[in-house]
């Protein structure tokens, strides 16, 4: 079988490749050790209820963003965060502090002390630095100062990355700051000079898993091969041979113009038959990523003292709490929550707290009761809940990661044909990573 390319992996990356190309009516193949498509995208739909036991939201950053859910045919889906979901919460000594998109909110909430203020408006006096290798804690240090640093981006990162702010490469996890330091000197001053297009927050009727649907729904029959595993890799000099077992133990193979690697940087010395991937091994064996368990409840309205009037509740690491951060999705979305109940998804684990994330389930409901009675004055049993569990959640952008993004490109340039797309480059929100595999898949060589 002759085809325009071969995808290792049927998570948003690979799926967004794929069905790009595909909407050009190119050839592809798309292969996956899961029983399902969609990654860590898992919506479960259940008497009324639409629960996220992976990502939970969509960031547009701008129209192009809206025309590629466009091109999925999923514009006439798309919910916007109802705009209580545009408040969120910092728990910070004791107390509960609400910020909005617009800075001046900091400025106005207690969560600063006078001085924490005053050092985040002197930013804009701050000299330019250009420290290779600068973690996002000494960044937020040297510009904003500690408190800054310890109450905004510390949550920020707990609720993003799930990771440690200390360890995290500014250049690499958010390459835009490190930009604007580089272009305007100051953060702020770059914030006011170039303001960048609001984002929007963004659900489907039906959960996320609506956009695996319409991304699989654009791929021609046969192409999608489930609970496969690849049993070779080879490249010759008519192109890309892989071959692959499937769940009955039947072997298919196919040859490609081109190899689309998107599965997990861990899974790749599994990749049976991929001597291609011997020199990126190495560094994609360090490529951290902490485990975080998810625990989504369902309780009645009378139940949760707190109004829930936000996006959720961030919580900084020196607070001591057991939980990373809670999501209020039926405030964002009231669809997806039955009449008169609430949804609360608690994030726990992460970077920081490892052994939490890999806690049984009782301890995580002892948990969750606790940090839901203090913070948001949860009362009694919930009437659902849904445990999930994410061994290896999100790719942490460390000091290694430069090297293993040079590792990706010597390997890229030494065999055409071969590209590595997924939230392990580039980015690690789901739609820069729909972003990155669309953009493959419409360039990809066809015919
Ligand atoms: C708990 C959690 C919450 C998140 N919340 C958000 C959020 O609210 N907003 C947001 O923007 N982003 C969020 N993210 C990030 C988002 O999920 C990722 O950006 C996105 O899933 C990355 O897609 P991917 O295809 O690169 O990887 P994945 O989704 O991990 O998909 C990788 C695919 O590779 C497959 N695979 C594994 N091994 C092999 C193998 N040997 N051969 C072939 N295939 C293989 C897997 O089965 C999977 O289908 C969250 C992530 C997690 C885990």
């Amino acid at each position: 079988m002759d085809l325009d390319a071969i995808v290792i992996g049927a998570g948003p990356a690979g799926l967004s490749t794929a069905s790009a190309l595909a909407r050009r009516g190119g050839s592809v193949a798309v292969i996956d050790p899961a029983a399902r498509a969609g990654g860590a995208i898992h919506t479960v739909r259940e008497d009324g209820w639409s629960v996220e036991l992976g990502p939970n939201t969509l960031q547009l950053e701008g129209k192009a963003d809206a025309d590629l859910l466009g091109e999925l045919g999923l514009a006439q889906e798309i919910q916007e965060a109802d705009v209580r979901g545009a408040k969120r919460l910092i728990a910070s000594q004791g107390q509960i502090h609400a910020l909005t998109a617009n800075p001046r909110s900091i400025l106005h909430s207690n969560l600063l002390s006078w001085r924490g203020k005053l050092n985040l408006l002197l930013e804009v006096f701050q000299s330019r630095e250009s420290i290779h290798g600068e973690t996002v804690q000494s960044f937020a240090e040297r510009r904003f100062g500690t408190e800054v640093a310890e109450r905004i981006f510390d949550p920020m990162i707990n609720g993003i990355h799930a990771g440690d702010p200390g360890r995290l490469v500014l250049e690499h996890a958010f390459p835009s700051l490190a930009r604007l330091e580089r272009d305007h000197r100051s953060i702020l001053l770059g914030l006011w000079r170039s303001p960048s297009e609001p984002r929007k927050i963004v659900q489907f009727a039906g959960g996320l898993q609506r956009l695996t649907e319409a991304m699989v729904g654009q791929l021609p029959k046969g192409t999608l091969h489930l609970q496969s595993t690849t049993t070779l890799i080879h490249r010759d000099s008519r192109g890309w041979n892989v071959a692959w077992r499937n769940a009955r133990g039947e072997e298919s193979g196919a040859q490609a113009k081109s190899l689309i690697i998107t599965a997990p940087p861990w899974q790749w010395s599994h990749l049976v038959g991929a001597e291609i991937l011997k020199p990126v091994l190495h560094a994609a064996e360090l490529v951290e990523a902490p485990p975080v368990a998810l625990v989504v409840r369902g309780y009645e309205r009378e139940q949760v003292q707190h109004p829930l009037d936000a996006f959720g509740m961030l919580i900084p690491h020196r607070e001591g709490r057991k939980i990373l951060g809670v999501l209020f999705p039926s405030s964002s979305f009231p669809n997806n929550t039955p009449e008169g109940s609430v949804q609360l998804a608690c994030f726990i684990g992460g970077a920081r707290n490892i052994a939490l994330g890999r806690m049984e389930d009782s301890q995580l409901r002892e948990v969750v009761d606790t940090e839901l009675r203090d913070l948001l004055g949860v009362k009694g049993a919930p009437k659902k809940e849904w445990i999930a569990r994410w061994s290896r959640a999100i790719p942490q952008y460390t000091h290694h990661h430069g090297r293993f993004l040079g590792a990706l490109e010597s390997t890229e340039a030494l065999h055409p044909g071969l590209h590595f797309v997924g939230s392990f480059r580039g980015g690690i929100s789901l739609m820069s990573t729909l972003r990155r595999g669309s953009e493959l898949g419409s360039r990809l060589p066809r015919g």
